[in-house]
């Protein structure tokens, strides 16, 4: 047989960029993976080189369209809209949507890719996808949300389904989102199906859907720790982020005996000496799913913390990190700061939380350190749990779920181990992660040929 032609890892991120300019955060995440897949893959001609990987980089299809809706004042406002329909070998695109003004194209292309990689490590049948658009619910009456959301859906409803693709909530999509958005699916098509994850309890949801993201990437700090025969007693935890992700898991770090003393927003961090106990984990939840209030509100509610302005939280002295807040808010210089103020883990509750240069600076200081694709996978496996309970029209009991998200984490941490073990007791989880989510889509790809 022909040996077909190769380039190397440089010519590889050089071509990546010229097919996507302005797009960094995509080319970034691409870059993370072709680093250790470039390894993984030399010399084995049946995964077609490099070749394979460039068609996983390239989406299968990027939808976008035009969403109007009109304001409380009258006025008709037009935002973008995008589905980011990146590989579906493995099963149904799956995948959240994301409202924030900083959502381009890009944004989503870079989730989506990742998302492909995350839900292959689920080790359920889902393929990756992502959307989402650039409005902006932050002081938005829930009256503009409803109709963006209806409008949103007014054109997205065309690209999804049950078994085609499946979106759920991320950053600015939450419960009531997700309400608005399926209410809406349901009138255009007259149809009750699992299209969408994160849905409420009382029309076809999951128990532990809200909590499993975070839970999840906490079940992956302690199955680290442990590995070097630690746990979570006692530890000082700093979180970044106050919504879903962050606050459910400052509640596990909190119920397995860790200490939380940070949590943070756009507008900056809040520092707690004492800890963060339920009662303070609850009002943080009221502050942001009910009040939608701003976390520095904590200061005046609990006496003996402090809230810092425009800064993030990294140079808070800690045992162990939990970036739960958004893409590259924790830079190289940052990691450094961590290391050197003792933290032995960070576990990613973020998607690609960690700029590139933070990610080689914790690989080489082989702390133990977990990537968004593998930490923060107990949220799209519990969408997937979601959709089976769906196509069997039945809800399964929580102690159930519960052990379900514990298995699932605990797989995807041996799937971690198995391929990025080191030596010397040292596990590279980025290149576990990485090359036991393209093994499974690229065995997939080769299977049904090209
Ligand atoms: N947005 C979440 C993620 O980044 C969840 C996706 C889902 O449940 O489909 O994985």
């Amino acid at each position: 047989m022909a040996v077909s032609d190769h380039v190397d890892l440089a010519t590889f991120i050089e071509g990546v960029k010229k097919r996507n300019p302005g797009q960094p955060e995509f080319v970034q995440a691409v870059q993370e993976v072709a680093e250790d897949i470039f390894d993984f893959i030399q010399d084995k001609e049946a995964y077609h080189s490099e070749q394979i990987l460039r068609r996983i980089a390239e989406p299968d299809r990027v939808v976008s369209f035009r969403v109007c809706w009109e304001d409380d004042k009258g006025n008709i406002r037009v935002q973008r809209g995008w589905r980011v329909q990146n590989n579906n070998s493995i099963g149904p695109y799956k995948g959240g949507i994301r409202f924030h003004p900083s959502v381009t194209e890009g944004t989503l292309k870079f989730l989506a890719f990742e998302q492909t990689f995350k839900n292959a490590l689920t080790g359920l049948p889902m393929g990756g996808g992502k959307g989402g658009s650039n409005f902006n619910p932050k002081g938005k009456s829930d009256r503009e949300v409803m109709r963006f959301c209806q409008s949103f859906m007014n054109e997205l409803y065309r690209y999804i389904g049950a078994d085609i693709d499946v979106p759920a909530g991320d950053i600015g999509v939450g419960a009531r989102e997700i309400g608005y958005m399926f209410g809406q699916y349901k009138r255009l098509t007259n149809e009750f199906t699992g299209v969408l994850t994160g849905k409420g309890l009382e029309y076809g949801g999951s128990l532990i859907r809200t909590e499993a993201t975070g839970y999840g990437a906490t079940y992956f700090l302690l199955n680290m720790l442990k590995t070097r025969g630690e746990d979570m007693v006692g530890k000082v935890a700093v979180i970044s982020g106050s919504g879903n992700v962050a606050t459910h898991a400052a509640e596990k770090v909190t119920q397995l005996g860790g200490k939380v003393v940070t949590l943070s927003d756009s507008e900056g961090f809040v520092h707690d000496p004492a800890g963060m106990d339920q009662e303070k984990i609850n009002w943080v939840k009221q502050l942001k799913t009910v009040k939608r209030g701003r976390i520095r509100e904590y200061v005046d509610q609990f006496p003996g913390s402090t809230f810092t302005p425009g800064e993030t939280l990294w140079g808070v002295p800690c045992d162990v990190a939990l970036p739960c807040a958004t893409q590259n808010e924790l830079t190289g210089e940052d990691a450094k700061t961590l290391v050197a103020n003792g933290c032995i883990a960070v576990s990613e509750g973020a998607n690609m939380p960690t700029d590139l240069e933070g990610v080689h600076y914790f690989k080489a200081a082989k702390i133990l350190y977990a990537p968004g694709k593998a930490a923060n996978a107990g949220g799209v496996a519990v969408s997937g749990l979601e959709m089976s309970q769906n196509s069997a029209r039945i809800s399964w009991k929580e102690e159930q779920l519960q052990q379900l998200l514990v298995d699932i984490m605990d797989g995807i941490h041996s799937r971690c181990l198995e391929y990025g073990q080191q030596g010397g007791g040292y596990c590279d989880y980025v290149k576990g992660a990485n090359i036991a989510g393209f093994k499974k889509v690229a065995d997939a790809m080769l299977a049904y040929g090209v």
